[in-house]
């Protein structure tokens, strides 16, 4: 029989990497709800056609990488591919509109792309992201970022660099995007066979390109910042100068397109020096008409999406301490287990023998588990304790005396 294994792009979290992933998730409740963003989990699988109007049919996402099956009920279901969709759903259809604006929630969940596999990026794949529906301030772009900045900074990801940019309107989006194409005819013949057929589709990812003809074309092409309305670039000088006033420094690039189609004014992304070719850890932007594509009322919002494995990747290692074992319980029959359970109840970190080793075993077993206390029980429950660090033993009457015994050392 071959050999089971996890499928392609996937991977398995095993104990020794659970505790820097637990790290991550404690710094992202503390920055986040210090913030009043609140935590939202969505289901894992939606409508396909949350994403295919939501993210948008031209691209990549709903293109080619999302996980769609038909269920028994013969509904056309999809793996979450993004966050942001899902969540505009739940508060269109929770009529998340009347709460006070705006609504700031938060989620570290699982999400699935099927992409190229490589290092850095996965089939399933986890992010921490923060999304605020229900104002237009610059203030809350600002506010973004100024969080997502915060968060990879306490995390230690190192290198870090910020490309900032702004879409305007999707009225002023849509007249750029025909200059461009227009342009791109014009240079045809030295572009490459994928944004030859993108042209009318989506132009703008000829940003992305690396086929060389391409990138010398796009050097000489029309940047959609020159093009942005009087209303969409003083929003963006807003946000701008709040950074500024943060002291987050960032590069302001004018090509900046991300892979989504819902972005409308601000969009960002965070960059790590530390990564390989998949060098972005985080990024979002402003998507005021997602919420009525969805059929909710027109409705601003504004977020991020952080990659768990690319900051794991691009951090320091800052695991949360193990937790304490308050008491080892060793021995056989059932005394044992009434100790552990009557230790439990009293709040103790306690882990029973359950291996049935020797006594040596369990002097080892002890140590390694830096149990401050040890319990020999013997069948007739007749109970010696021992103080791991005064080697100090004693017998005790019964449970109750074991456990009020470790519980007045504690409190000494
Ligand atoms: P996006 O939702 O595409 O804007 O992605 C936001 C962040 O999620 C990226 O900056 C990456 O850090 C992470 N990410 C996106 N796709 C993947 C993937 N396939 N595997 C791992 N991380 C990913």
């Amino acid at each position: 029989m071959p050999k089971l294994q996890a499928p392609r792009g996937t991977y398995d979290v095993l104990p020794e990497q659970a505790a820097a992933r637990l790290a991550l998730e404690n710094v992202a409740r503390r920055v986040l709800e210090g913030a009043g963003y609140e935590r939202i989990e969505t289901p894992v699988f939606e409508a396909t056609e949350l994403f295919s109007r939501g993210v948008g049919a031209s691209t990549d996402i709903v293109q080619k990488e999302m996980y769609t099956f038909t269920d028994a009920g013969d509904r056309s279901l999809t793996l979450r591919p993004e966050g942001t969709a899902p969540i505009c759903r739940a508060y269109v259809e929770h009529g998340l509109h009347v709460a006070s604006q705006p609504v700031k929630l938060w989620y570290l969940s699982q999400f699935f792309r099927h992409e190229r596999a490589q290092a850095g990026r996965f089939r399933q794949f986890w992010q921490v992201g923060a999304e605020t529906i229900g104002a237009d301030d610059p203030a809350v772009d600002a506010e973004s970022i100024l969080l997502l900045w915060t968060l990879l900074t306490e995390l230690g990801v190192g290198g870090i660099q910020l490309r900032l940019g702004s879409l305007g309107t999707p009225a002023a989006r849509a007249a750029y995007r025909e200059e461009l194409s227009a342009y791109l005819r014009a240079h045809e013949e030295r572009l490459s066979a994928e944004v030859i057929t993108r042209i009318d589709l989506n132009p703008l990812r000829a940003f992305d390109a690396d086929h060389p003809g391409t990138r010398a074309v796009m050097a000489g092409a029309p940047i959609l910042m020159d093009a942005l309305a009087p209303e969409d670039l003083a929003h963006f000088e807003e946000v701008r100068a709040r950074l500024d006033v943060a002291g987050v420094g960032y590069r302001l690039d004018p090509t900046l397109v991300r892979g989504l189609d819902y972005y409308a004014r601000t969009v960002f992304e965070f960059t790590s020096d530390l990564l390989g070719a998949q060098s972005a850890v985080g990024g979002g932007g402003r998507y005021d008409g997602l919420v009525e594509q969805l059929g909710g009322p027109p409705t601003p919002g504004c977020g991020w999406a952080a990659g768990v494995e690319r900051i794991l990747l691009s951090a320091e290692h800052r695991p949360e301490p193990h937790a304490v074992c308050d008491l080892y319980v060793a021995g056989t029959g059932v005394a044992p287990f009434a100790l552990a359970a009557e230790a439990r109840r009293a709040g103790l970190n306690v882990q029973l023998e359950l291996a049935g080793r020797s006594r040596k075993g369990q002097r080892k077993q002890a140590t390694r588990l830096r149990a401050s206390h040890v319990a020999l029980v013997d069948d007739d429950g007749a109970i010696v304790l021992e103080d791991s660090e005064s080697e100090e033993r004693e017998s005790v009457a019964g449970a109750s005396a074991a456990v009020a015994h470790i519980l007045k050392g504690r409190h000494l």
